[in-house]
């Protein structure tokens, strides 16, 4: 069975102290976690040091960082590579998120460099894809994700993409309070695992997880986790109080 993931992104909040006491909070609760259900904290850099100690000692939690270089290694002043992170023990790496694509200027080219740099240091990437607004009023966001995903991970052989991670986040969704319905999110997981089962064949699309983003809320994780294709979620906003992702993590199927 392949994994279900609620996957907390904290983007740039909270300090160190916050950040901590917000894992204890989170860590003594009843995630209800097994082998086939994680839980992700995708943190600051400066963070993930400290934050990968406390999900060590609690099975199925990892830590995740939320970008890594393109770059091998030199002199690339502010950046943090994907070996750097393999050195700390990270297990994930969110790839791709809109913010970095939108704010960074993160081409297709750049974001397939990033995952061969993640892969080649044994990071598991989250690789983000989702379509903005003008995208969806024009019905063409099957065509626009089939794009992004042939354009960063289908130069990928079948032992690279097996068990992949890849997160469904409508920019329009994102940060907005406006949800995708349960529909809208399990036509477009389908559509993926559609698009992934021509490339891959079915066996490899079946054991790719598929997580939805977009002001998933302790209120409205259930229902879109219940959805066949919906593997879970990548959380950014619910994900920084402590009793609303508990309660998230505990909406996995
Ligand atoms: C995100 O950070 O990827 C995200 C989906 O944010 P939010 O849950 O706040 O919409």
């Amino acid at each position: 069975m392949r994994k279900q993931i609620a996957a907390a992104n904290w983007k740039m909040n909270l300090t160190l102290g916050q950040g901590k006491q917000l894992m204890k909070d989170i860590l003594s609760g009843e995630l209800e976690l097994n082998e086939n259900r994680e839980a992700v904290f995708a943190v600051p850099f400066p963070y993930l040091a400290e934050i990968n100690t406390m999900t060590a000692g609690q099975k199925n939690c990892y830590t995740a960082a939320q970008n890594c270089s393109a770059e091998k290694s030199g002199a690339y002043t502010g950046e943090v590579s994907a070996e750097m992170l393999s050195s700390l023990n990270i297990p994930y790496v969110i790839i791709g998120h809109s913010e970095r694509r939108e704010y960074y200027g993160e081409t297709d080219a750049i974001l397939a460099q990033k995952i061969n740099m993640a892969l080649d240091n044994k990071l598991k990437p989250i690789f983000c894809c989702g379509e903005p607004l003008a995208v969806r009023e024009k019905e063409m966001q099957n065509a626009h994700i089939e794009s992004q995903l042939r354009a960063g991970l289908f130069h990928l052989v079948n032992v690279q993409i097996e068990n992949f991670v890849i997160a469904y986040e409508p920019i329009w969704a994102i940060g907005t309070g406006r949800t995708a319905s349960s529909e809208q999110a399990q036509e477009m997981h389908a559509h993926i695992r559609k698009v992934l089962t021509d490339q891959y064949g079915p066996e490899i699309a079946n054991s790719i997880s598929i997580l939805y983003g977009g002001s998933v809320k302790a209120n409205n994780a259930k229902e879109l986790f219940s959805s066949p294709d919906v593997d879970g979620g990548l959380v950014g906003g619910a994900s920084l109080v402590a009793a609303d992702f508990i309660s998230i993590i505990r909406s996995l199927k």
